[in-house]
């Protein structure tokens, strides 16, 4: 053993994968701390605590976790149900972190700030692979580690509501207007939203669950409102592919979610992106753009900003990544999960190999390593950790000897508008996923691009 192979492995975030990479470090007898910037296990999921996951307990939990959990007399979830994420946190995350082997050597609000290896910043090569790396906390704490597993998550950096991927002009202004995806429409922000108009931005699976609360609030609050706007010019995708999903409350959902919109009780508004909020009399009012350059304004009290989340990779600007210029994914990785192309949200089985940068030992992991794409879920991160665990304990036959218990589906069956010959996964018979019944990717589902009137014909570099 070297000096190096003593000091801890240090992982950053206490959420499903970080615990989960703890519970193997554990067992392959590895130090290790975890460091989590909130003040409880799961502090990402316990935000969204009020929302049911769509799979059910039996995919959600981590072998090695459970293993540990087991040993101590823990009582598992019925594996069939669906757990909130405050059960999740509670039922099964809590319990983990509390466990001797784990308790130990986590730190809570410990916000990771920065990474880099100690002594040498990103230019320098010689004696890289064999330093240590050094992470700042937020409160100036300094730690030494053999390898990081960064399994912080997306849910603290929200993609912002301008279509361009900036924000809108007056977002920041307008901040006191706007909410993070999935608010507790229903609990704990429901005085926000009762007799209120609210607009929700984004078409993914957070904006249908935030419009089927408010929907349900509007039913029995007067003057409650409810407007959606997607760019799409149609909501084929968020409305999903109903009994061909794998997972039936998924599927369930966007059947909810159209007969929302069929009966009006909820305001659609297609092809259309978000230019400007400008706060108005108590009130937002939203500047929305359609494809052909024209506009229109909304007036409403709250607007939602339910449009994904993307990887903060600034806290390691000093490693060296080799990322995927479209997700911010590893180049491994991005092909197998890219939106463009997948719906399925299935994807091969992989491990450490495919997690790789040119930073040895640095392994994003969980919903980080999926950077933009949405399709992430738990199962796939603790194989992620179990195999990148077995590659930092030496063990490379279990490392590569990647499986993913989920069901191997295959082709993703359709009932949306796509034409079979864009089917998703036709090529890629090993994917292993709970798929969503839709086929083909956001490149199936175009939206409307705003006109310029003199646009080249060849792009910006024409021949
Ligand atoms: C509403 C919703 C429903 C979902 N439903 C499902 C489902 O049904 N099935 C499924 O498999 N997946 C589901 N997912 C996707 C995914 O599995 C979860 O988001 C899961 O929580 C990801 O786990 P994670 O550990 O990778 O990240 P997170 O749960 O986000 O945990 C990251 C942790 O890192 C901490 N952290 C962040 N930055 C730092 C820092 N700089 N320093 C220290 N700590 C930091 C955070 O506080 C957090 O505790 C869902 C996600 C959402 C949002």
């Amino acid at each position: 053993m070297t000096a190096l192979d003593d000091l801890p492995t240090i992982v950053i975030g206490a959420g499903p994968t970080g615990l989960a990479a703890a519970a193997h470090l554990h067992e392959r007898g590895l130090p290790f701390t975890v460091l989590e910037a909130g003040d409880t296990p799961g502090a990402a999921v316990r935000q969204w605590g009020h929302v049911r996951v769509f799979s059910p307990w039996r995919y959600n939990i981590d072998q090695a976790a459970r293993r540990l959990l087991d040993e101590a007399g823990w009582v598992a979830p019925d594996p069939g149900t669906l757990p909130t994420g405050a059960e999740l946190v509670d039922d099964y995350l809590r319990p983990l972190a509390q466990l001797p082997q784990l308790k130990p050597h986590v730190r809570y609000g410990a916000r990771v700030e920065a990474i880099s290896r100690l002594g040498l910043d990103r230019l320098r090569t010689a004696g890289r692979d064999t330093a240590p790396f050094l992470l700042r906390l937020a409160d100036g704490d300094e730690l030494v580690a053999r390898a990081v597993i960064d399994a912080s998550g997306t849910w603290s950096t929200p993609n912002v509501l301008g279509a361009s991927g900036l924000r809108a002009r007056g977002e920041a202004e307008a901040a006191a207007y706007l909410e993070h995806a999935l608010p507790d429409v229903l609990g704990a922000d429901r005085g926000r939203f009762v007799g209120r108009h609210t607009l929700v931005v984004g078409a993914g699976h957070s904006a249908a669950n935030t419009l089927l609360s408010l929907a349900e609030l509007a039913a029995v609050e007067a003057g409650t409102e409810v407007t959606w706007a997607i760019r799409a010019a149609a909501p084929t995708r968020t409305y999903g592919g109903g009994d061909a999903d794998a997972l039936p409350a998924r599927g369930a959902l966007g059947a909810r979610l159209r007969a929302h919109v069929d009966a009006g009780r909820i305001r659609l508004l297609t092809g259309f992106s978000v230019r400007a909020l400008t706060p108005t009399d108590g009130r937002v009012s939203v500047a929305l753009r359609h494809g052909d350059g024209s506009a229109e304004s909304i007036t409403v009290d709250r607007v939602v900003a339910a449009t994904g989340f993307r990887p903060d990779h600034g806290i390691a600007a000093e490693l060296r990544l080799d990322l995927d210029p479209v997700l911010g994914a590893t180049r491994a990785l991005a092909p197998l999960i890219d939106p463009n192309e997948h719906s399925c949200g299935t994807v091969p089985p992989h491990g450490v190999d495919v997690l790789a940068h040119p930073e040895h030992c640095y392994f994003a992991v969980g919903m980080k390593s999926y950077g933009r794409a949405p399709t992430f879920l738990m199962a796939t991160g603790y194989e992620q950790v179990r195999s990148v665990v077995a590659a930092l304990a030496g063990d490379w036959a279990a490392a590569r000897d990647v499986q993913l218990d989920l069901p191997e589906t295959g082709v993703c069956s359709s009932d949306s508008a796509v034409s079979a010959g864009d089917d998703c996964c036709g090529s890629q018979p090993t994917g292993r996923g709970l798929s969503t019944g839709i086929s083909g990717g956001l490149r199936s589902a175009p939206i409307s691009l705003v006109a310029l009137n003199a646009a080249p014909a060849g792009g910006c570099c024409a021949s």
